[in-house]
């Protein structure tokens, strides 16, 4: 129960006592009586005045001796108990009880008034009629001139009504908030001042990620800038807008987030005779962590398929290539004999050797001409721009296990904006996957302790730069450019590497109009160097 504040109800008590001290055991009438005679004096209204007042109250208000019986109740306390002044005059105040309320809560209240003190609590009372009603009582002691308790005033009010609502406008706010904290994402309402007013558990267990502030103003700032401040109208609403959290240490999230603008009527005492509207967002956040990650595991699953489809091709295109080279010396050493022993006009029987001869040569050109045509075509993947950061974040997705397995540590410094370049995916990464590639069988096979693989992109003038780095023995300086020959190998000959991987890297960044070379400056391992023209090649 609530303690006593002082009310109007205090002040008309007060004004009372000091009437009601002059008195002794009145009746309504001379209690009126003496309140006319002494508001005449003290208040200079017209004693009838006062008396009315106290009559037609709202509330209703009652007057009784110290042991509760009653000498005087106004209009109010008529209406609202359905006694009638002559039914409770002389009667306990007690005919109100509705008998629920304990024992220990009467006393209390006994105990408060008869110290002398104003109590203030709310009762289960009894109308006439049986009914019953939820009553909000102040009784305040009136003293006598020797400090002693001559009467108790009593005003209470039913609230019967007033309780219902407040239980429902509870109840509803419990409902609301139970809805509201069993939905899977974070729900957060947020007034025209950016404060939040409503929230659920799936939104306060956002803080944790958003230390130092209101995780709404850090997901606003997310979608809509520095200043977070997005559209405030109510047709500006957004809906399912994609952000990423990426918090050193802990994993990325993604966060779906929809937003809904709304007015609403203000409803405080402040803006009681102004009625105003106030603007809401309704925020929601719905954490997709888990969606993206099983999509990017699909993109890199596909990315795995095409990139070993474009190994595939590559080695046949290099196994086909290989024996073409490999036909060539004897094919052409066969011609120039045939041209030789043609001019010299043969000897023994120059016939017979120049028709052996010319078949072996017209044999080999056609083996030539068969490997040629079954050479795997270029790509016909079409150009498109292409972010070269996503090439590099899709190489090393793919290669993480390789890398891991041979115990290199990799670090990835992307330009933080960079400019797209007209480009075909697939073969940009497969050219990049075999500089990786060659970077680590680099430096596993030159067991070397330190094994770091550094990628860096950078923005150059007129296009970008893509830097691969490790920490391998490095290339001499007389093999630098003899490394992009098709067929040149560093390695022992027993390696699957036929040494066309930098010959095919190369005409892949060729044909996308740029340039691959071996860095001279750098002396740490190795650095390739791969620009890119912003522009492209024409027909790109
Ligand atoms: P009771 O046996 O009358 O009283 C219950 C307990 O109250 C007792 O055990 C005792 O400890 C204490 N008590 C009762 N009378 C006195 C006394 N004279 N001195 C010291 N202790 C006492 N009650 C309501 O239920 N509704 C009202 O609206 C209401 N309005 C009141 C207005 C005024 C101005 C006053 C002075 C009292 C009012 N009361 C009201 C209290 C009422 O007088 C009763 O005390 C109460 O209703 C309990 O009545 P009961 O018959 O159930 O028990």
């Amino acid at each position: 129960m609530t303690e006593a504040v002082p009310t109007q109800s205090a002040i008309s008590c007060e004004t009372l006592r000091q009437i009601l001290l002059a008195m002794k055991d009145p009746s309504p009438e001379e209690v009126a009586a003496e309140i006319e005679r002494c508001l005449s004096g003290g208040y200079g209204l017209p004693p009838r005045v006062f008396f009315e007042t106290t009559q037609q109250a709202s509330v209703a208000i009652s007057i009784t001796d110290p042991d509760a019986n009653i000498l005087y109740a106004n209009a109010t306390f008529s209406r609202v108990t359905g006694y009638s002044p002559d039914e409770v005059i002389g009667r306990n105040e007690s005919i109100l009880s509705y008998k629920t309320t304990p024992r220990g809560y009467y006393e209390r209240m006994w105990a408060a008034i008869k110290a002398g003190e104003t109590w203030t609590g709310r009762l289960v009372n009894r109308r006439k009629d049986g009914s019953r009603y939820l009553a909000e009582l102040t009784i305040s002691p009136v003293l006598g001139p020797e400090g002693v308790i001559q009467y108790f005033l009593g005003i209470h009010r039913d609230i019967t009504e007033m309780r219902h609502l407040q239980a429902q406008a509870a109840s509803q706010k419990a409902l609301t908030e139970t809805v509201l904290d069993l939905a899977p994402m974070a729900v957060a309402l947020l007034d025209d001042r950016d404060v939040v007013v409503l929230d659920n558990h799936e939104y306060k267990k956002l803080a944790s990620l958003f230390p130092g502030g209101e995780p709404a103003g850090h997901v606003l700032t997310a979608l809509f800038g520095a200043d977070g401040q997005g559209p405030k109208l109510p047709g500006d609403s957004f809906s399912e807008r994609e952000f990423v959290v990426e918090r050193g240490g802990s994993p990325v999230r993604w966060f779906s987030c929809s937003g809904v603008w709304f007015d609403r009527r203000e409803t405080s005492a402040e803006v009681f005779l102004d009625a105003q509207r106030r603007r809401y967002l309704l925020l929601v956040m719905d954490d997709i962590t888990a969606h993206k990650r099983r999509q990017e595991e699909q993109r890199i699953a596909t990315l795995k398929a095409l990139l070993a489809e474009g190994e595939m091709v590559q080695s046949l295109r290099e196994a086909i290539a290989g024996a073409i080279f490999q036909l060539q010396g004897p094919v052409n050493m066969i011609e120039a004999a045939l041209k030789m022993t043609e001019r010299r006009g043969g000897v023994g029987d120059p016939a017979a050797l120049l028709g052996m001869l010319r078949e072996a040569a017209e044999t080999g050109r056609g083996a030539l001409d068969r490997l040629a045509k079954s050479m795997p075509g270029e790509s016909l993947e079409s150009a498109a721009p292409v972010n070269l950061n996503e090439i590099v974040r899709d190489v090393l997705s793919v290669s993480t296990a390789p890398l891991l397995a041979a115990g290199v540590s990799v670090e990835w410094k992307p330009a933080s904006v960079l400019p797209a370049i007209p480009g075909q995916a697939t073969a940009l990464r497969t050219m990049l996957k075999q500089l990786v590639d060659n970077a680590v069988q680099a430096m596993v096979g030159a067991r070397s302790t330190e094994r770091e693989l550094r990628i860096v992109t950078e923005v150059a003038p007129d296009g970008v730069l893509l830097k691969v780095e490790d920490t391998g023995p490095g290339i001499p300086e007389a093999l630098r450019t003899k490394v992009f020959e098709p067929f040149f190998t560093t390695q022992r000959p027993s390696s699957r590497n036929a040494g066309m991987g930098l010959s095919l890297a190369q005409e892949v960044v060729t044909r996308h109009g740029g340039w691959l070379r071996v860095d001279p400056s750098y002396t740490r391992g190795c650095r390739f160097e791969v620009f890119f023209p912003r522009s492209g090649r024409e027909g790109n």
